[in-house]
């Protein structure tokens, strides 16, 4: 197997971004150009000094170092803002790339990875990227034409004191390269220390309210500042490293500037050089120097940018959810199967064993057992969220993995426990997903909502549909926000619908009202319940008791009582 270059992964993401080339290449010639023209300053000023001594002072000179100065200044502007607007392109496709990618990415991926985290990676890692394309690349680039430029014009100029002014390169290669090492390092821990963080405060932002239910300040106070130390204590070492940097480039600087003038002086006084190049070489010595010192910055933030890349690529080579492969299929008076069907979350247990059980078209079937017993997890498997280790879910005779997911999901309605909420409006929530949303009528959601019983309620806020529900749904009330989630399934008008203990957390009065709102909608459906109430199992057609990830027991609620002695217990004690 070929070695892969370490930088090989970094090249082909930047590429990937479709990079407006043309304007990466002027703008990094632009920028080239601009140290040309550099380049000729000091040589221009060289006969302007030696002009000195020839009594009068050459006008058209001057004038030509005015002309460079300004063309310079003109070219860097154009180069700075080219490359910028390259570099904020990349981020900006870098972003869309990942955004794609990750809303598609199925849910084992969010089960693993903290959402903090990954923001993260969207939002900082991708403008690492970005600095290091528009600014540290350039700026290596021209540097290294400026240090070759400029020794080349002093060798011709004065080999002697070239020679002399070089040895100041080992010297600063040598303090740069240790300190550029240990600056990665510092920017890599950095950048995890920082996605960490982000993790950390929007996990505590989104349960704000378990937070002060449990009097969890203090607690998350400490947790906070333990992170704001964590990033502190890097930011002080990078601190320590740049404090390090410019008093010790400074010293070189000075120390070369010394040698240079007193062998210069040496050598002017004897005629062997002029004035006007001695000034020349102090103005090189900086051209030379300068782009050294960016050099570590550039090799700290190749690593950085190395680092940041990898775990760009890491969400981008995640495999995601075909939505749209696969067949398409009416699968309205079609029976669903479970054959011999079994999963674990992690390789390790397994949550479901060898369940086989048949819903036909139409029919209300309920799953019971108790707490932690896989029925949330067949929700999962039916909602294709999760694949099946073992085993095959059917509609009809056709496995549901060979659908397309697209049209699996529209044609299934799940109503949970929490009813899920976007922030927005009633009518966003009512249509979210759909195609066609702005061309669905108010009158088409009041209908929905009124056979959810929820137009009552809706009627009474003042903004009616549009009224805003906030983060999460937050200012609505449990029982408002499950109408609002079964009025969402009508207008979907699913063949198949599951729901999740979807009364369990209300009071008796909005379960009553829901309860009425959900059989209503379970009219003509195939529909799976997982129950929590006695009234609702027993109508159900079959009852599936699921006990450790087992089916051990299927019938109605009669049959069940009569032979399934768990059950008896199960239904005497927990369904009320
Ligand atoms: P039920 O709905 O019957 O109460 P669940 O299907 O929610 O049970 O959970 C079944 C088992 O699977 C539990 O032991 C639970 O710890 C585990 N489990 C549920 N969700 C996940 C998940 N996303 N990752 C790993 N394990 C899970
Ligand atoms: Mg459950």
């Amino acid at each position: 197997m070929k070695k892969q270059h370490p930088l090989k992964p970094f090249f082909s993401l930047i590429l990937s971004t479709n990079i407006p080339r043309a304007a990466f290449i002027i703008g990094l010639a632009a920028s080239i150009l601009t140290t040309i023209a550099g380049l000729i300053v000091p040589l221009l000023t060289k006969q302007l000094v030696d002009g000195f001594s020839v009594s009068s002072l050459s006008f058209s000179l001057a004038a030509a170092i005015g002309a460079a100065f300004i063309i310079q200044a003109i070219v860097s502007g154009l180069s700075t803002y080219l490359l910028s607007a390259v570099g904020q392109k990349m981020v900006a496709s870098l972003r869309e790339q990942m955004w794609r990618k990750l809303i598609r990415l199925p849910v084992p991926f969010f089960d693993q990875t903290a959402s903090g985290q990954t923001v993260s990676r969207v939002v900082n890692d991708t403008s690492v990227v970005k600095e290091l394309v528009s600014n540290y690349f350039p700026q290596f680039v021209t540097g290294i034409i400026s240090i070759v430029g400029a020794v080349a014009i002093l060798l011709v100029m004065d080999w002697r004191m070239t020679l002399v002014m070089l040895l100041s390169v080992p010297v600063t290669m040598l303090i740069m390269i240790p300190l550029g090492r240990r600056m990665a390092k510092i920017s890599r821990g950095l950048q995890d220390e920082t996605a960490a963080f982000t993790g950390d405060v929007q996990q505590t932002l989104s349960e704000i309210r378990l937070m002060k239910a449990s009097n969890a300040e203090q607690l998350e106070e400490k947790q906070g500042f333990n992170g704001i130390e964590r990033l502190l204590q890097y930011g002080l070492k990078e601190a320590r490293i740049f404090a390090l940097i410019s008093p010790l480039m400074y010293l070189i600087v000075m120390a070369v500037i010394v040698m240079i003038i007193t062998y210069g002086g040496m050598r002017v006084a004897s005629g062997a050089m002029t004035t006007g190049a001695l000034v020349a070489f102090l103005l090189y010595l900086f051209q030379i120097i300068m782009p050294i010192t960016s050099f570590a910055m550039f090799f700290t933030q190749l690593q950085k940018a190395k680092g940041a890349t990898e775990r760009i690529i890491e969400i981008l080579n995640q495999p995601p959810e075909e939505t749209r492969k696969g067949i398409v299929l009416d699968i309205a008076n079609k029976s669903v199967r479970f054959v011999h069907v079994s999963f674990s979350y992690d390789e390790e247990e397994p949550v479901l064993k060898d369940i086989s059980l048949e819903a036909r078209p139409g029919e209300m079937v309920a799953f019971a057992g108790p707490s932690g017993g896989g029925k949330t997890t067949m929700f999962g498997l039916l909602e294709r969220f999760y694949e099946p280790t073992e085993g095959e879910i059917y509609i009809g005779n056709i496995p549901i993995r060979d659908l397309s997911m697209e049209s699996w999901r529209s044609q299934i309605g799940y109503v949970s426990q929490d009813s899920p909420m976007m922030a927005g409006t009633i009518r966003d929530n009512l249509c979210y997903g759909l195609e066609n949303a702005e061309a669905i009528s108010d009158d088409q959601l009041w209908k929905v909502a009124e056979m959810a019983y929820a137009d009552q309620f809706i009627k009474e806020f003042p903004q009616g549909l549009k009224t805003e529900i906030g983060e999460r749904g937050v200012r609505l009330s449990g029982g408002q926000r499950q109408r609002i989630a079964i009025a969402r399934a009508f207008l979907r008008d699913p063949k198949i619908l599951m729901m999740d203990e979807a009364t369990a957390s209300l009071d008796s009065q909005s379960e009553g009202i829901v309860q009425q709102a959900l059989t209503r909608l379970m009219e003509g459906r195939t529909t799976f319940v997982i129950a929590h109430r006695l009234s609702t199992i027993v109508e159900a057609d079959r009852i599936f008791f699921i006990e450790k990830g087992e089916l051990t027991g299927s019938g109605t609620h009669e049959e069940l009582i009569q032979s399934h002695e768990l059950y008896r217990q199960f239904a005497e004690q927990q369904l009320t």
